[in-house]
């Protein structure tokens, strides 16, 4: 309650300061959105991230992120659970839970068969992720920012969760974040971090509550619930296409279509089917695309 008095006081404290856009830093940018009257939501108007105003500090973030961070039913994100569940948990590797990723396990290596696959999980929390890859047979390199959460992944689930991105290992297949993206003080930082860890082939992987017009025209509601203090940026396709301009990518929505990105040449740039709840990219960040 008192992170939301907060952050309301500080958007009446700021209301008037301009809105410059955290990823590029342009200032041409227009209010999309709106909420308890004073929290706006500014799209820029250059690279189309769409961000609340104001935006956070880095150092805010951080700190914000070492222990006030709670999301209300979102169950076991950051709740730890007791040892029993725990347990549990472990022993059926997370299956009927939400943070099961086994499809994106199955997905992951259908598109680099035959290999053992390199991984950095971005944004790990308490390592939920990481264990589910490490059991998959994946190398994982995981990142966290709140030093009490990757000290609880480390206890709990016996993984090795940095805190410095520095410690992360480098030429990795794919840079995997699941909600993560849209917490992020510096978004650009972010992608610079994962062209330099990821190897010539490696992807971009992120997912995302998804900001895109389809599905804001599809679900209005839904969309002006999607950020706000938790969440300072909503990422849509079109922030993507800006940021990933040069690269072959496959932006597309829940649920994933995992035919079709098998059969995407990993040339070209592709967007489909982007009505769905959560945004989700495959970008070749160290490769150009051809038109
Ligand atoms: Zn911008």
């Amino acid at each position: 309650m008192n992170n939301k008095i907060n952050y309301l006081t500080r958007t009446i404290l700021h209301y008037f300061d301009k809105a410059i856009c955290p990823s590029c830093q342009s200032k041409d940018c227009k209010v999309i959105d709106r909420k308890y009257l004073v929290s706006r939501l500014f799209e820029c108007n250059n690279c189309h991230l769409y961000f609340r105003h104001p935006v956070d500090s880095i150092e805010t973030n951080k700190e914000f992120y070492q222990e006030d961070y709670q999301q209300k039913g979102e169950g076991i994100t950051t709740d730890i659970p007791d040892r029993i569940t725990l347990e549990k948990l472990k022993e059926n590797n997370f299956a009927g839970t939400s943070k099961n990723i086994q499809h994106y396990v199955s997905l992951f290596k259908q598109l680099i068969p035959n290999k053992t696959i390199k991984i950095i999980d971005f944004g790990a929390n308490w390592g939920y992720q990481s264990f589910q890859f490490k059991n998959a047979g994946f190398e994982v390199s995981s990142y966290e920012i709140s030093v009490p959460r990757a000290a609880m992944g480390k206890k709990l689930l016996n993984v090795e969760i940095h805190t410095r991105v520095e410690e992360l290992s480098a030429n990795n297949d794919i840079f995997f974040s699941s909600h993560v993206i849209e917490h992020l003080p510096d978004i650009p930082y972010m992608i610079n971090l994962a062209k330099d860890k990821l190897n010539e082939n490696g992807i971009f992987i992120a997912e995302c509550p998804n900001g895109s017009k389809e599905f804001r025209a599809k679900n209005p509601k839904a969309f002006n619930l999607c950020w706000g203090l938790l969440h300072p940026n909503y990422i849509s396709a079109d922030y993507y296409q800006y940021m990933f301009k040069n690269n072959p990518y496959y932006i597309t929505s829940t649920p994933i279509n995992v035919e079709d990105i098998l059969n995407w040449d990993r040339k070209t740039q592709v967007c489909k089917n982007l009505s769905g709840d959560q945004l989700v990219v495959f970008a070749f960040i160290n490769q150009n695309n051809t038109p």
